[in-house]
Order: C-alpha cells, then structure tokens, then sequence
C-alpha cells in the first residue's frame, strides 16, 4: 500500500496573473506527488501566494500569513509581497521561506526542504493541461512576465522585473492542452500584453514546423486559429493594437479589450507616466471603433492621483461618457510603499478622492445602462458559467469571466456549453435572455 502522500495547504491572493502562478506550483505539487488539503490542521506545511498591489492587498495578505502561522505553523510565503521579505520576517519571523512572484523553482526547492518530496510520484494523476483553480470550461493563461514601464503609482517592475515573453511554442502548447481538456474561453493575461515579444526583438519562433514572428499581431493570429474563445486583457494602446482589430472574431480572438487607461486627462496621463501616455485615449477608441463598431471596451481608472484637479476629473467623467467605455473599474488613488507617486506634491485630501470615486462609479452605471439597454433585441451566443434556480447564467464576447456582468438565460444548458439567446431586457450591469 502506498505510504500518506504528504499534505500542502494553499492559499492563493491577488490578480489573474498570481492565479497563474498558483496553478504552475500546484500543478508541479501534484506531478511530484504532493496532495493538496482545504484544512489547515490537515496540512503538513501551508504556502500562501500573496498579493502586494496596494496596501488593502497587503494587509489582506499579511492576515492570511497570521492565520496560516497560528493554525499550522509551517508556512512558506511566495507571490508579489515576497519581494518584501524583511515586511514579513519582521512581523512573523517564524515563516520558513519567503520567494518573490513567478518563482516556482524557489516554491519547489523550500517544500522540497521542509517537507521532502515523495518517493513515489504518481506522475500519470496530473492532467495534461495542469491543476486550475478556475472551472472546467475557461482558463487564464499568462504570456509574459514583469513589465518594462514605471508607472509611478506601481510597483509591479520592482517587484517582478522587466518584460520576459515566453516562447510563442509554448503559449500555444499550453492554449492546446487546455482546449484538449475542454476549455472553451481562454483569458490572456501578462502585466502588458501588447508588448509581447518586444523583449524578443520579434524573433521567429517555430509554431507547429511554421516560423512565425513572436509579435502581438502574430500570438493573436495563432491564438485564433484555437476554435475557442480568447479574450485579451491588458492591452496597451500601441500603434500595434490597430494592426489586431481586423482578426478579432466573435469565433476566436474576441472583439473585446480590456485597456487599462487608468486617466484621460493628457497631463494626468504624463504625471502617471503611464504606457503610450502620449496617445490621446478618445482618439484612439474612436479609430479603434471605426474598423470594428462591434468592440467591447472595458477599463479600469484612478481618481485621485497625486495633483489632480477638478477639472482633469471632469475630463475623465466626459471620456468615459464620449468614449462609451462599456464595463469600468476604478480605484481612489492611494500610496503604495515603494511607489515614485508617493513624493508627488499636491495629494487630493482622502475625502475628494472618495467623492470623486463615487461620482465616477455613478457616471459609468448610467453609462452602462444605457449600452445594456441598446443590446435588447440582439442574439448572442451565451457560454454558460453556471445552471441557477432560475435558469442559466453565462456571458457573451461583450462580459469577461469574474469582472463584467452577467446574462441571465431561460433555458435549457450546462456549464461550458454555448447557447443561443435573445436578449430581454437589461439592468446597470446584466442582462435577461431567452434561449433559441
Ligand atoms: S504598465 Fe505600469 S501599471 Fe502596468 S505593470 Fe507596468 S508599471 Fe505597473
């Protein structure tokens, strides 16, 4: 009889890129022959994979640490607060390891010392495509690491370094094992998807015996030869992004972007010193829109950066409204240890940054409303996340798993599949359908 494999506690925090970085520990757990447990007292040794983006996610996954350290006592500390060893050790010195983001060797090497690795892998239990932590039928799927910008509210480059593109071989390896085990919407996600393969010098790659330049415009033609759907997430307004709306598919690459403007305002968006903050944001979506009136736009902003004035906020709240940004995410600025917007002059007071947030937020719902309410009457193929009491819950192109809204079906379904329905009615973030 085979001995107890050993037990690992997981606790993972943060964006869809850690996610990725949890499923790649989790999976070389399993392939070693590592079980993982939901139960602290259960666990021989506990990993938490934290988040560090702004100092509710630290605090989040400072908790997360005290709590791992007071029930099990044997924690191994990795993700984007690991940059941050000695916030750690000096609060809870007794943490095993701690390793940065996108380490597993670092993971691997620190269970393989506290709690050596079987002797009997059961290698054949890991599925092709890995161990996921999101449902059957979509996946994140990460194509590059760090990121070579300074954004000065950021401190995701210190944290996890300059841009590195992975091999196109390999993305695609890795989007076909995932459809062979019936993923039927892949989610790319990188800190800035439009540069890949910048780090590469576009070099040529081999895809399947093809050579194939590792571009934005080239990953996005082989991601949409997959026959599932693909949905792109931080892109950048790069002249490039031009170059990809005519492959966009509701078939394939889908005709929506997730574009992280986070200002409109031009002095703004050089005081951020964000990506392409030269570009003028409404111009670029108008261009965007005249070759594909069928693109969905969502977004996230800060409200509240350091010298802001009423004036550049209200540029923002005109943008959204003339741009017609479809889902919206916003944050009120707030100092992150470590980040170069911290010595600006001219901090917006807590309480205007608040009211600015919650004017914004009130803006974009009419907003959405609005673009909701113009989709009554449409068909669309809905994929469905999950079977209710009152029927069917899914999204189409135009909705992103976990962040958008959703389409609520009457009809007959499952999980993954795809139906197609007319949409009813509509509210501020969902929609109503009947099946076909
Ligand atoms: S593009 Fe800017 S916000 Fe995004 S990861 Fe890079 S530095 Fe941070």
């Amino acid at each position: 009889m085979r001995s107890r494999e050993p037990a690992i506690g997981f606790v993972s925090l943060g964006c869809p890129k850690a996610v990725v970085d949890a499923e790649h520990i989790l999976t070389r757990l399993r392939a070693e022959g590592y079980r993982t447990v939901g139960d602290y007292g259960e666990a021989d040794l506990v990993i938490i994979n934290t988040c560090g983006f702004i100092d509710s996610a630290v605090a989040e996954s400072m908790d997360a640490i005290g709590e791992a350290v007071q029930a099990n006592g044997r924690v191994i500390v990795t993700g984007c607060l690991g940059s941050r060893a000695q916030t750690i050790r000096a609060r809870y010195p007794e943490v095993l390891a701690i390793t940065g983001p996108h380490d597993d060797e670092a993971v691997m090497a620190a269970v393989h010392r506290h709690l050596p690795r079987p002797h009997d892998p059961f290698l054949d239990l890991v599925p092709a495509q890995g161990i996921r932590l999101t449902p059957a039928h979509y996946a994140y799927l990460k194509i590059s690491e760090g990121c070579n910008h300074r954004c000065r509210f950021c401190i995701i480059p210190a944290l996890r370094g300059p841009l590195v593109s992975r091999p196109l071989g390999e993305i695609v390896k890795e989007a076909e094992a995932l459809v062979r085990a019936g993923v039927r919407e892949i989610v790319i996600v990188a800190q800035d998807t439009s540069a890949y393969g910048m780090d590469l010098k576009h070099r040529v790659a081999f895809v399947g015996g093809r050579a194939v330049r590792m571009s934005f415009l080239e990953l996005v033609r082989e991601l949409g030869r997959l026959g599932v759907w693909v949905r792109l997430h931080y892109v950048y307004p790069y002249p490039a992004v031009e170059d990809i709306l005519p492959l966009l598919d509701t078939e394939g690459v889908l005709p929506y972007l997730d574009v992280p403007f986070q200002h409109a305002h031009p002095r703004i968006l050089q005081a951020m010193l964000r990506p392409a903050g030269q570009v003028h944001p409404l111009k670029c979506i108008q261009s965007w829109r005249a070759i594909r009136p069928d693109l969905v736009i969502r977004s996230t902003f800060i409200v509240g950066f350091p010298g802001e004035t009423e004036e550049e906020f209200s540029a923002l709240l005109d943008f959204v409204g003339d741009a017609g940004i479809d889902r919206l995410g916003a944050f009120s600025y707030s100092p992150v240890e470590g980040a170069a917007a911290n010595a600006l002059p001219d901090a917006v007071p807590e309480e205007i940054r608040d009211e600015r947030l919650g004017r914004l937020m009130q803006h974009q719902a009419a907003i959405s409303a609005a673009r909701l309410a113009a989709r009554v009457g449409q068909d669309y193929d809905v994929l469905i996340d999950a079977v209710t009491d009152d029927g069917l819950a899914g999204r189409s192109y135009a909705e992103a798993p976990d962040i958008d809204g959703i389409i609520y079906v009457q009809g007959k379904g499952r999980p993954g599949e795809r139906v197609r329905a007319r949409v009813t009615g509509s509210d501020t973030h969902d929609l109503f359908a009947t099946a076909l």
